[in-house]
């Protein structure tokens, strides 16, 4: 027997298995829906919110409107199962807002949004590399003086460094994505962490590019391995206080076979998709 290999590789996905084989497992392969979470939801809101103040002329991209472009992405996701299966109280609800409001009010310290043209706002990108496909969505791709950059952003706040290097990972995975697939490598990629306010911007160079390219077939050589032979490893870091599987982990005394029968999932077929959660 071997568990069946997932067909694309994301920035999350990559993320998930450098980090903890069997967290990747529970969530790519057996498909256990992870339940949201405050900063999943937040983060959720602040990425709607944000794509609505960019579909907006750039003139009018200015500070005034920044809450009204929450309250719009708030209606429209306040009675979806994400935000209510919460169950928050008013006041929960409220700081929840809040914090939102703050959040997208932190993008206009970091950048001008009248000043940027986006040519893609939440982009859905596959392209194969070798064999290897890759998808993603990429929060906001811009043309400045005719050159792509990648921008991500980041509403929850880092519990590590080696998360935080994860995460500049994905956005070169995307800058990989968008030279695949417009034959131009993007001359920037950017991760605006809304929480600090801070900015991390790096250049993809030809020898950062060629890395990641071996990196991520390294990785994907990996996961076609540990489906043939059924080995999905726990590995403890700072990052189980996190983990939704946690109940299921050996090395927390669980089953990870129990996990399927437990969310009540009879086959893998069944499964969801993978979630989508913006942090
Ligand atoms: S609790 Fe830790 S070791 Fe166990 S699956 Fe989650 S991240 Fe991995």
């Amino acid at each position: 027997m071997s568990l069946p290999v997932p067909s694309a590789l994301s920035p999350s996905k990559l993320s998930s298995f450098t980090s903890c084989a069997l967290q990747f497992r529970l969530a790519n392969i057996d498909r256990i829906p992870e339940p949201p979470t405050q900063a999943t939801s937040r983060g959720t809101l602040v990425h709607a919110a944000l794509e609505h103040l960019f579909t907006l002329p750039a003139e009018e991209r200015v500070r005034a409107v920044a809450d009204e472009c929450v309250d719009i992405a708030y209606a429209a996701y306040r009675d979806d199962p994400e935000w209510t299966d919460l169950d928050m109280d008013d006041e929960t609800e409220a700081a929840m807002v809040a914090e939102a409001r703050h959040l997208v009010a932190n993008e206009f310290l970091l950048e001008d949004p009248t000043a940027i043209t986006p040519m893609g706002i939440e982009l859905k990108l596959e392209v194969e590399i070798g064999g290897l496909r890759l998808r993603g969505i990429i929060d906001r791709l811009d043309l400045v003086d005719g050159d792509l950059v990648v921008t991500d952003y980041k509403t929850g706040r880092s519990p590590s460094d080696l998360h935080a290097r994860a995460r500049m990972q994905g956005v070169h995975v995307y800058a990989l994505m968008c030279e695949k697939f417009f034959g131009r490598r993007p001359v920037r990629v950017q991760l605006l962490h809304l929480a600090e306010p801070v900015a991390v911007i790096a250049e993809p160079t030809d020898q950062s590019t060629r890395g990641l390219e071996r990196r991520l077939h390294a990785v994907w050589s990996a996961v076609e391995s540990a489906c043939e032979t059924e080995d999905f490893r726990p590995r403890q870091s700072a990052l189980c206080g996190w983990c939704f599987f946690q109940q299921w982990c050996p090395a927390f005394g669980g089953d990870p076979e129990r996990a399927a029968v437990d969310v009540g999932i009879r086959d893998r077929a069944d499964a969801g998709q993978e979630p989508l959660l913006r942090v």
